[in-house]
């Protein structure tokens, strides 16, 4: 096994390609120097460059951990970044209405495979799938499955309370929120249609759409897996006369899993945005929630190393209700997406940092000592 396995949580970095605007703007394209004349250098567990496709990202970085879902663990993916940093893109958590096959970004790719594994399985009904579609904005979370799509959030806005809570086994579970249970893939598309119109979209200086909410799509995965002895096959292989007696020796086991989707908000510092009023207001709880979800991932790992670490996830609302699908057994993905262009430089260099110190590893501090 490699160090990079026996890690609970991995770490890719994402370089998204120039953007039409940025590529008529004749933006420097510096992320390579960015990286280099910093004198820093960091260590990930994979690296996509802005020619990496949605279909190369999936496979190696996503699809191991659908395979881990399917076989029974908790599962995590966040995308974390500066708004326009490609987090939406990669993710594939709006609309994909419009989108090309090549486009799909890593939950629709997730969806799919899930989907087929199922229709493998000889009964679909072995396999129950459920979705919710959550955000946290400004440290409260919300339904976006249950909330009428005509009404604006605010004033006069229905909210659905959610509370967090703990099962006796240490489940996490999210009380008054909707579970749908969902039979196909064109489900899926709907339901997540409909949580996207309602995602909280706020207008920033850096971004008009840019999102100031966390989304957290989450697939739990029920099934009823039957195994056959090795008694049962040899009865089965005989004159079948024992066919009967060996069916009661199958062993059925009942595995619940969570795969949760996390498009984070976006991670710019808040003198970028020149945010004020509630926009800022909005920036501090974005960025704290940010931080108390690098504090646990980094103590994830420091937990590997030595135990009795605390993991202080009671910080903020998303590490609390992921409690249950980070650590332990549970696979966790982080992609850090970063813009390749020189005007968003520093903050690239900060998404970097974070990455890197969610992934945990001591570097070398410095390279290129000139
Ligand atoms: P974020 O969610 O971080 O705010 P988006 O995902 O909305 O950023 O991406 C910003 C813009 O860049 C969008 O127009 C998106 O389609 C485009 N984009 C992002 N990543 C890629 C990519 N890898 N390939 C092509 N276009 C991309």
């Amino acid at each position: 096994m490699t160090a990079s396995e026996q890690t609970a949580v991995r770490v890719a970095v994402r370089v998204r390609p120039q953007t039409a605007r940025e590529r008529s703007n004749r933006e420097k394209d510096c992320i390579a120097c960015n990286i280099t004349t910093r004198q820093r250098s960091f260590t990930f567990d994979y690296l996509f460059d802005p020619s990496s496709t949605q279909q190369d990202i999936y496979n190696q970085s996503v699809r191991p951990l659908v395979d881990a879902a399917l076989s029974g663990y908790n599962a995590t993916v966040f995308a974390y970044g500066q708004t326009g940093s490609g987090k939406t893109y990669t993710m594939g958590s709006s609309s994909w209405d419009g989108l090309t096959e090549d486009d799909l970004g890593m939950l629709p790719r997730a969806l799919k495979q899930i989907f087929e594994e199922r229709g493998r399985r000889e009964q679909s009904s072995n396999m129950i799938l459920r979705a919710s579609f959550l955000e946290i904005h400004n440290e409260e979370l919300r339904d976006l499955l249950s909330i009428p799509s005509t009404l604006p959030f605010g004033i006069g806005a229905r909210r659905a309370t959610l509370q967090i809570r703990e099962d006796p086994q240490g489940g996490i579970y999210f009380a008054g929120a909707e579970e749908r249970e969902v039979e196909s893939f064109r489900d899926m598309c709907e339901l997540l249609e409909q949580g996207t119109a309602r995602r909280a979209v706020g207008s920033t200086e850096m971004n008009a759409h840019s999102s100031r909410s966390h989304a957290i799509f989450t697939l739990i995965i029920e099934q009823r897996l039957i195994r056959e002895s090795d008694f049962l096959i040899a009865l089965n292989t005989s004159d079948g006369a024992g066919t009967e007696d060996g069916a009661n020796l199958a062993e059925e086991e009942y595995i619940v899993s969570k795969f949760h989707f996390v498009d984070l908000a976006g991670s710019e510092r808040l003198k970028k945005t020149k945010a004020e009023g509630e926009r800022l207001k909005e920036g501090i709880n974005i960025n704290s929630g940010l931080l108390a979800l690098g504090n646990v991932i980094s103590a994830l790992g420091d937990e590997q190393k030595r135990h009795s670490v605390h993991v202080p996830y009671r910080d903020s609302k998303l590490t609390r209700m992921l409690q249950d699908s980070l650590g332990g057994n549970s696979r966790t993905l982080m992609i850090a997406c970063v813009s390749p262009v020189d005007s968003n430089s520093e903050e690239s260099l900060n998404t970097l940092k974070y990455a890197n110190r969610a992934r945990n590893i001591k570097n070398t501090p410095i390279i290129n000592r000139d």
